[in-house]
């Protein structure tokens, strides 16, 4: 892709938080003037050098960072090309979320805010804020939804153990995109006070490029670690992308190379109708969802639909606005890969290298796998974006697989 449109893409994110058509502040003016202010605040920080340190340092010894790039040598040779997994299943916590939690939780801290409010689906980026808070001393306060609560009891002992506080949210489908909305809805009354802590790379202007920017340490290392281990670029680069966080932290080390392809995977979940898969990218139209603008699952009244994926940590109806943009102008192919084919990945990669990854990533594999059998002897770095530790009783009480 040409400089000018890198340079171009970074304009636009400073301007209002547009990437194209997409991002925005689709919120009322008292919090824009708050969020603005917050903007302004990051950017002074992201420039200093001391929070730069603070901030590699939680990285480093906290999180176990650089989570290594790894060589899957049975994959490889079983599928006939170089499989390479960018291992952030090490972090501590289990997943990439803590990159974005430490760097919201400390960011919260140098403005003077004494809490951080998140909202959590099944409880990963819940888990991580808590576990940022209690490191940095803040308050948190999670915002869940009472069907979720149910499911993932595990991470929800986690985050009371951790110190905080669990607002069960009982409205609607009382599931991820009711968290938000309530979450939202307490930000309102104590934004000064308070840091709202988004989960990805959505909502509005400036936390897509917040977020993006924490999680961008992946692409950074793991552009690195590639040329250290082979001496050269990755062929093509894959990730899974939910909301679109750790895909968008692993692109950005390699959108600027020409001949490297990436292709960010979407669950199909169950198929290609509305309400059976949360593949915004591929099959939403322009749409407002939690104050930006984005491809959006719709119904045909243009009301949200429902998302469903076989990995709830995939299951948003809205995505990134950067995905949407770099969609558009053709730098990053979006493909899907269904819940069948997720689990298949899951137990191969379990039973072939000894890693069990999470169900989000699953879907990162599958879609390796799946180029590695038409692009023989080809290098394929795919992030692995979390630990399966979380899914393994769903996936032996649903998907269980004799040997
Ligand atoms: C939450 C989660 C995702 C999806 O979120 P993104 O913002 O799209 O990265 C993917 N993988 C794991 C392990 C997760 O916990």
């Amino acid at each position: 892709m040409e400089e000018n449109v890198i340079n171009e893409m970074q304009k636009e994110a400073q301007n209002n938080g547009y990437f194209g058509i997409y991002g925005g502040q689709y919120i009322d003016e008292e919090l824009k003037t708050e969020f603005n202010n917050i903007y302004s605040k990051f950017l002074e920080l992201k420039n200093d050098e001391s929070f730069q340190k603070e901030l590699m340092d939680l990285l480093q010894h906290f999180s176990c960072r650089p989570t290594p790039v790894y060589f899957a040598k049975n994959l490889s040779e079983k599928s006939g090309c170089n499989i390479y997994l960018k291992r952030e299943d090490l972090n501590h916590t289990g997943a990439h979320k803590i990159n974005h939690c430490l760097g919201e939780a400390l960011l919260a801290k140098k403005i003077g805010k004494k809490k951080v409010i998140a909202e959590t689906g099944a409880g990963q980026h819940g888990v991580a804020m808590a576990t940022a808070a209690a490191l940095l001393g803040l308050e948190c306060d999670i915002y869940m939804g009472e069907v979720d609560i149910q499911k993932a009891m595990p991470n929800v002992y986690r985050m009371k153990i951790l110190g905080a506080n669990i607002i069960s949210v009982r409205h609607g489908q009382m599931t991820l995109k009711e968290a938000v909305d309530a979450a939202f809805e307490a930000y309102l009354n104590e934004y000064e006070t308070a840091l709202y802590a988004i989960g990805s790379v959505v909502g509005p202007h400036p936390f897509p490029s917040i977020v993006e920017y924490f999680q961008s340490v992946i692409g950074k290392e793991s552009r690195e670690q590639f040329i250290n281990m082979t001496g050269g670029l990755p062929d093509c680069v894959i990730a899974c992308v939910g909301g679109g966080s750790n895909s968008i932290g692993m692109f950005d080390g390699f959108i600027d190379d020409k001949e490297v392809k990436i292709y960010g995977v979407e669950p199909l979940g169950k198929g290609e109708k509305i309400g059976e898969n949360a593949a915004s990218l591929t099959y939403g139209r322009e749409g407002v969802i939690h104050g930006f603008k984005c491809l959006l699952l719709q119904n045909e009244d243009n009301t949200v639909a429902d998302a469903y994926s076989v990995a709830s940590g995939l299951d948003y109806p809205g995505v990134g606005p950067k995905h949407c943009y770099l969609k558009d102008i053709g730098r990053v192919e979006y493909k899907t890969i269904n819940d069948d084919e997720a689990i298949d990945a899951f137990y191969e990669l379990s039973r072939t290298e000894g890693i069990i990854p999470a169900l989000e990533s699953s879907h990162a594999v599958a879609y390796g796998l799946k180029i590695a059998k038409e692009n023989k002897g080809k290098k394929i770095l795919i992030s692995l974006s979390g630990r399966g530790d979380k899914d393994i009783e769903f996936v032996l009480k649903h998907y269980p697989r004799e040997i």
